[in-house]
């Protein structure tokens, strides 16, 4: 049967890999609708190559140049946040949540409060809201698929959470992996950005140059798997072959292979429970000779530390963590402050924040948006030294 799908995020790294493997599997996969934030040039073209009923800006201003770029086809241009979320909300089979940051919270809240099934890439929609979403979705029958590679390794691997003795994600350890603090000092965007394993968005490299998308990540598995911190783990593994391990209460640890490349987890959550063949690179074993794996060192990465911190207090700590990490990072990219400032910057944020639950999407985005304003100031404070 045609499997319908929404994808918030289309022109992004994971909307794009989204979209190829949808473009393989025409009689499985429909395309409802496609959204982005301003690059309204390129969501016209995933409109019109996708076969896409609906385009969606989040930015008013792309409204026009989009109506027109789009014009003498049938594919209907909505523009603005209420037109993101009630595009969310239409009923279809599949949301693919591929926005990046706490932009995606909304629409994906939208999404699972009517029941439709989420594959998750946006990873910060769980990280600030992790209980309204998750209440969400049981509330309404809704599932969440995870696609962050590493979720949907421990989720290919998932038997029993009872039966679980522990959890462990594993890191690439990024590209700064060996440097110094005195050489990170000196790292420019454009050295952040060059993952060695992984293509990405700037902002999820920058995190995992920082160790801080680790850190997001335990939080993010805290909220998808029912798992405290205290089972809960990081192993560095520079290969990045491996992406989740599963240990049970008997000792088997089961983990979960495959090549670097996010076609594999994507294409898990778009065809669960069956699966779809595609055309990565097979992952040969005998070529790479060898899986290492060491301790994280929170020392030299300090954001790890700082977001298990965030995941062992809970309430609005993770949401101000991730708020303050997504402003130091906007202007580490831009060259404002340096990259060992962006944990400074969350530090001070979560120290000049004090700790409180949040219980609905209000609160969270008071909490996220006091967390911006006092990061915003930190970060134009060292700008200026
Ligand atoms: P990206 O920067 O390549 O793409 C982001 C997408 O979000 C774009 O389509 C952009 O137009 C859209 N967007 C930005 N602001 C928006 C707004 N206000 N409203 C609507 N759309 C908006 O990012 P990416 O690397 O594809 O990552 C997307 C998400 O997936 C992130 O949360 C990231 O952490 C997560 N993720 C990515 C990878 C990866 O390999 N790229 C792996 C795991 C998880
Ligand atoms: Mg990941």
């Amino acid at each position: 049967m045609t499997r319908s799908i929404t994808l918030l995020g289309a022109t992004g790294s994971i909307g794009t890999s989204t979209l190829d493997l949808v473009a393989r599997n025409p009689e499985r996969f429909r395309v409802h609708a496609v959204a982005s934030g301003r690059d309204w040039a390129k969501l016209a073209d995933v409109a019109r190559a996708s076969g896409a009923r609906v385009a969606v800006i989040a930015d008013e201003a792309g409204y026009v140049p989009l109506r027109d770029a789009l014009a003498g086809s049938p594919i209907e241009v909505r523009a603005g946040e209420a037109a993101m979320v009630a595009t969310a909300a239409e009923p279809v089979d599949l949301v693919v949540a591929a926005i990046v940051g706490a932009a995606g919270l909304a629409p994906t809240l939208a999404a699972l409060e009517v029941g439709t099934t989420v594959a998750l890439a946006n990873k910060e929609a769980l990280i600030c809201a992790g209980d309204v979403m998750t209440a969400a979705a049981r509330r309404s029958g809704a599932r969440i698929l995870p696609v962050d590679s590493e979720h949907n390794a421990v989720f290919q691997v998932l038997e029993h959470v009872e039966r679980i003795s522990r959890i462990v994600l594993t890191a690439s350890g990024g590209p700064f992996r060996s440097l110094t603090r005195a050489e990170m000092a000196k790292v420019t965007p454009a050295e952040a950005v060059r993952h060695p394993n992984w293509s990405m968005g700037a902002k999820i490299s920058v995190d995992s140059a920082t160790l801080m998308n680790k850190g997001l990540e335990l939080i993010e598995a805290h909220h998808l798997f029912g798992v405290g911190a205290d089972r809960l783990g990081v192993l560095v593994h520079p290969q990045s072959l491996v992406h989740g391990l599963v240990e049970y209460v008997d000792g088997s640890v089961l983990a979960q292979l495959g090549p670097a490349d996010m076609r594999v987890p994507i294409a898990h959550a778009l065809a669960w429970p069956e699966r779809i063949p595609t055309p990565v690179k097979r992952l040969d074993l005998a070529a790479a000779a060898r899986l290492d794996f060491e301790e994280p060192d929170r020392e030299r990465f300090p954001a790890l530390a700082l977001a298990e911190a965030a995941l062992a207090a809970g309430g609005c700590r993770p949401c101000v963590l991730s708020a303050a990490n997504e402003v130091a990072v906007g202007a580490f990219l831009e060259d404002r402050i340096g990259f060992l400032e962006i944990a400074e910057v969350v530090a001070e944020t979560l120290d000049a924040l004090p700790a409180a639950p949040v219980a609905t999407l209000a609160e969270v985005a008071a909490a996220d948006a006091e967390a911006r304003a006092r990061a915003h100031s930190f970060a134009a404070h060292r700008a200026r030294r």
